[in-house]
């Protein structure tokens, strides 16, 4: 049975339903499985012609024991998940006409428009699932920088056994990721717009660690966790690298190269584990905005905090790339002593610099660029002006960075993951290319019946979050939930 462990060491081995149902490890670290499954090119090569959903049927089965989730258990939660996107194949692939064998894979079918749902849709079922199994009831408080609170509190809502409490900085996400929350008319959904955030969407989660690490609280409240900090995200991501190599490549074992528009890695770990798993991705490319953390660590071999930047690409303006933590158990030969030194370190100080040995085995078949909002607009601007395909700003981030990586990337095949409906980001779009020139792509029907619906949120000033949400918490449970 493979069991889950922190990538710190602390805390006791858990098995993986304890792993999804935790979010966290006990000591704050990250689960990690205690070995990777190995994927064969025999294994690939059968899964070669499979459907999304019947590929993540078997890439998931090599994580989680039958004893803990059937296989017709397993076949159900995936068809509720994947049924709810809008495109069949789940995930299509658009190829561009003016560079050479590049793909875009479009993740953002799902029905909040963002690659989060892919993650999220599956997780949230899972959750429910087992907590309807045991007749319990959870409260999950999630941070967004745009695209992962729609994407929780949808699938979150209505779900019997389950509370979300959403928290968005107001003013940094688009009114239209705004409505995808607060349109919704579930009870058990609970949108808060958080006024002056000094940090962005990294400051929520301050006040969500503090909350979580408050036992009286969190036991009453029976907290838990669906951010990207779940191995369950990080797990079903995995999925998607298998099925762009599988579609793509020319034959098992040819090589192809993957760019991602990245600022929690939670996207880059789950396709570097499966590369490790044994897909053969030539370079994954890390493509961060300004907010270049990750550009630094795989440059410079430094984890360090810096200002935040507002770009264009707002749903990566994250400081701390936290999932990082979590790959980097895997290149350390499962050290756990040294991911808890150098991760108590950067809380101590804001930075951790790793060693030079660590830094090559880490960096192996990645790629890095940090791209800047002008490159970003250059880049949908000539893309559309070219061959009338609308890129969102953070696929636009992945095509560019590749452009500018294209000696070394070589002449494979590239997948570029685009993550975002351009629909959630008009205002960039209209100032761009001008508001009556937007394209049909530019629109989505789920957003503009959003904009003629009621809004229903808290607000709350950042200044005093923590007390203001404690008790609003507190007092929704002890109505609902009387003891
Ligand atoms: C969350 C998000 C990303 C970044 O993914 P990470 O896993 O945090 O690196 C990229 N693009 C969009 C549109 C997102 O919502």
């Amino acid at each position: 049975m493979l069991n889950y462990k922190s990538n710190k060491g602390g805390g006791p081995t858990v098995d993986f339903e304890k792993a999804i149902l935790d979010g966290y490890a006990s000591d704050g670290g990250l689960y990690v499985p205690e070995y990777l499954p190995k994927v064969t090119h025999s294994d690939l090569n059968k899964w070669k012609s499979l459907s999304y959903k019947a590929l993540a049927f078997e890439v998931l089965s090599l994580f989680i024991d039958r004893s803990i989730v059937s296989a017709v258990e397993l076949r159900l939660l995936l068809d509720e998940c994947y049924d709810t996107f809008e495109i069949k194949e789940v995930i299509p692939f658009h190829q561009l006409e003016t560079r050479d064998e590049t793909y875009i894979m479009e993740l953002f079918y799902g029905p909040t428009l963002s690659f989060k749902d892919v993650g999220m849709s599956f997780m949230v079922n899972l959750v429910n699932f087992f907590l309807k199994r045991k007749s319990e009831h959870l409260s999950v408080i999630v941070a967004t920088t745009g695209d992962t609170g729609p994407a929780a509190a949808h699938f979150v809502a209505g779900k019997s056994n389950l509370d979300a409490w959403v928290l968005y900085p107001k003013g940094l996400i688009t009114e239209a990721q705004e409505r995808q929350m607060t349109t919704l008319p579930h009870a058990n959904v609970h949108p808060v717009g958080v006024f002056n955030c000094p940090e962005g969407g990294d400051d929520l989660d301050v006040v969500i660690s503090q909350l979580y690490a408050d036992d009286a609280f969190k036991n009453k409240l029976k907290l838990s966790s669906v951010n990207s900090l779940n191995w369950g995200r990080i797990m079903m991501q995995t999925v998607h690298y298998f099925y762009g190599y599988l579609r793509i490549a020319k034959e098992v074992g040819a090589p192809v190269n993957m760019a991602v528009p990245s600022g929690g890695f939670g996207n880059l770990c789950a396709g570097g584990l499966a590369r490790k798993m044994g897909l053969p991705i030539h370079y994954l490319v890390v493509a961060n905005n300004q907010n270049a953390c990750l550009n630094r660590i795989f440059t410079q071999g430094v984890f360090s905090k810096q200002p935040i930047h507002e770009t264009v690409s707002s749903a990566i303006d994250i400081l701390v790339p936290i999932n990082f933590w979590r790959f980097l158990y895997f290149n350390v030969e499962g050290d756990t002593a040294k991911i808890k030194e150098w991760m108590e370190t950067f809380e101590r100080t804001g930075q951790a610099i790793f060693d030079a040995e660590t830094m090559a085995e880490y960096r192996k078949g990645f790629l890095s660029k940090s791209i800047s909002d002008e490159q970003t607009l250059k880049t949908i601007k000539n893309v559309f002006d070219e061959e009338h395909y609308l890129l969102d700003p953070h696929g636009a981030v992945a095509v560019a960075a590749a452009d500018q990586l294209k000696a070394q990337l070589g002449g494979h095949p590239l997948i570029c993951l685009a993550t975002a409906h351009p629909a959630k980001f008009p205002e960039t779009l209209e100032r761009l290319l001008g508001a009556d020139q937007m394209p049909r792509a530019a629109m989505h029907s789920s957003i503009e019946e959003a904009k003629v619906k009621c809004q229903k949120n808290y607000t709350c000033h950042y200044s005093h979050l923590h007390t203001a949400l404690k008790e609003t918490m507190n007092t929704h449970w002890d109505l609902h939930h009387p003891a």
